[in-house]
């Protein structure tokens, strides 16, 4: 039975919007387990019943990812390939035969079985990546064991208004699958803001809260509740005053984005007319539609990584070809960054899944990884280098440079490609842009060295950060210590737009620092031309953009870089901005 007394939970809001309504828990509702013997004569037919419900399993998956592909673009339907490789994976499967066999016992009982053995072992790893690999094989096998006994239960028989779905996890398949209609927002015990339940419910735009602990014991289904997406707040119970104050922040919020909607096509200039180049980062071709519908004038990221995580190797070079020229034609006459692969770390292939290194962000990665396997590397350079004859304004960015001798390999490798194209009769923009991230901290170190052989710099604070201050980017329990305002991080972005400047090359940021609107006064006042962020922080960060005066940026910078500490330079910023845009705050704490 629902209780009445007002109870409040905080988890991380991650994924924006304020809802109320009624309950729904998604727990404890899967049927029980069957568990028998069978004659070593039925083996074979109960061979046959898994074969069944593992192509009805592909069937399910194929037609969820044309779903999820179709309404939502292809970096979320890229989930399903590790389930669909699960459903394919010959090592587990054998297993389960074997188990049959062996033990001469059903298959529900023995899939479940070793797929919790390959589940825990995974979860044991380091590797985030690997551990995400447990929740994949727990999904699939809940889905063909359902497929096994019979169909899954359907959450919502019954109810006729949409709810607040709450539970323990959501696993990205049966996220895709619940009816967007029946859901107002998500709440679950586990999840970060990078899980793929979270990335799920931004890109369905359903306000969501992850890291909600022991929330299903303490809720019922039917209670009412408001879910703060922004806060990360969950109030049971609200009384009729915090209802009342609640629907006032939603419709203060809508407000202030239906505005935002009408500066898509105003330019991102400050009041006293200092422009910014306001692009996108985006993950696969079809995210530039996104883009472009939030007002980004240009991609000044993209991951072409994910082309390789979708497709699960290394694609062929017409491929990539095909990818590469579908962005610059649909950006023309826009710029497009082409970041040249940024594997390892946390993303890796399935075939390099098992190569262990003892600290994947200090190791083979990116940039170390192309000069490693040259071969690898110019299939993708004359990929991009083909797609520049598309958009004279293509550009190309290597990642994770460290020294100016790195960026002399690639350039040498980018030249000999010009060759092969050229002997190939194949045409390509000669005077095609070469720039760096920077994003280690001996690159920012050595910006002076390294610019005169570069045509831009993008400052990766993601990394920045992190190397900077040696706080792993994905670790909850470090989080605290990680700080874009730390004074180090400061300092570093300062002289790599002071060193470009010096050899007239600009400076662009297309880490997440330049997505949060109360530090955009900050890097703009540090001297940056350039931010690049993910499309839904656009129009908030324009509108900041077009409020503050470039010679307050500047003062605000200059005094930041006298701080001691992190924090007081975080006030310096809340404070500018709520003075010159306070509704930008509503929207972003
Ligand atoms: C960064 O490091 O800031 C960045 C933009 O690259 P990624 O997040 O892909 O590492
Ligand atoms: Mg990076």
């Amino acid at each position: 039975m629902p209780g009445t007394r007002e109870l409040a939970f905080k988890g991380i809001g991650v994924s924006p919007g304020v809802v109320s309504g009624l309950v729904l828990i998604l727990q404890g509702g899967e049927e029980p387990l069957p568990e028998y013997a069978i004659p070593a004569d039925d083996v074979p037919r109960e061979m046959i019943r898994l074969e069944a419900a593992l192509i009805e399993t592909r069937r399910q998956l194929n037609d969820i990812q044309q779903r999820v592909r179709t309404a939502l673009g292809g970096e979320n339907a890229g989930i399903f390939d590790s389930h669909l490789q699960v459903v394919d994976d010959p090592v587990f499967l054998d297993e389960v035969y074997r188990d049959i066999r062996e033990k001469n016992r059903n298959i529900e009982k023995a899939l479940t079985e070793v797929a919790e053995r390959y589940a825990q072992t995974l979860q044991q790893m380091e590797d985030d990546y690997l551990r995400e690999r447990a929740t994949d094989i727990r999904d699939v096998t809940r889905r063909i064991l359902r497929n096994l006994m019979g169909g899954g239960k359907d959450w919502f028989a019954g109810i006729d208004s949409p709810r607040i779905v709450v539970a323990h996890d959501i696993p990205p398949s049966d996220m895709a699958a619940l009816d967007q209609h029946k859901i107002l927002g998500v709440a679950t015990e586990l999840g970060s803001p990078t899980s793929h339940a979270a990335i799920m419910a931004r890109a369905m735009n359903l306000p969501a809260i992850v890291g909600l602990h022991g929330i299903c014991q303490q809720l019922h289904d039917g209670d009412r509740v408001i879910l703060d997406g922004v806060r990360g707040d969950l109030v049971v119970n609200p009384t009729s005053d915090l209802e009342t104050e609640y629907r006032r922040v939603a419709r203060t919020r809508a407000r202030i984005r239906k505005r935002l909607e009408t500066l898509i096509n105003e330019p991102a200039v400050t009041l006293d007319g200092h422009a910014i180049e306001l692009a996108a980062n985006i993950e696969m071709p079809a995210d530039v539609k996104a883009a472009q519908a939030r007002g980004a004038r240009g991609i000044g990221l993209f991951r072409s990584e994910y082309l390789y995580l979708a497709h699960d190797g290394a694609p062929d070079e017409e491929m990539q070809y095909n990818a590469y020229a579908e962005v610059a034609r649909k950006i023309h006459p826009d710029p497009v960054i082409i970041r040249t692969l940024d594997l390892g770390g946390d993303k890796l292939l399935a075939t390099d899944r098992w190569t262990e290194e003892a600290n994947p962000f200090l190791g083979w990665r990116a940039i170390r990884l192309c000069l490693g396997q040259p071969l690898l590397f110019k299939v993708q350079l004359r990929a991009i280098l083909r797609a520049s004859a598309h958009n004279p304004q293509l550009r190309i960015m290597y990642p994770m440079i460290s020294s100016a001798d790195e960026v002399d390999q690639a350039n040498t490798l980018l030249r000999d490609c010009m060759d092969e194209l050229d002997e190939a009769g194949k045409a390509f923009n000669r005077e095609i842009e070469v720039g760096v991230m920077i994003e280690i901290p001996s690159a920012a170190l050595t910006a002076e060295l390294i610019a005169p052989k570069v045509r831009f710099f993008s400052i990766g604070t993601n990394d920045l950060v992190q190397y900077t201050l040696a706080v792993d980017r994905g670790n909850e329990r470090v989080a605290h210590l990680y700080e874009p305002t730390h004074p180090a991080v400061l300092h570093l972005i300062q002289q790599t737009v002071q060193a470009g400047r010096r050899q007239g090359i600009w400076t662009g940021v297309c880490g997440e620092m330049a997505a949060n609107p109360l530090l955009v006064p900050l890097l703009i006042g540090l001297g940056v031309e350039e931010l690049s962020i993910s499309p839904g922080a656009i129009p908030m960060v324009k509108d900041v953009i077009r409020h503050i005066d470039f010679t307050k940026a500047q003062e605000l910078a200059r005094t930041a870089l006298t701080l001691p500490g992190g924090a007081d330079v975080l006030e310096r910023c809340r404070t500018l901005v709520s003075r010159v845009a306070p509704e930008i705050l509503e929207l972003a704490e």
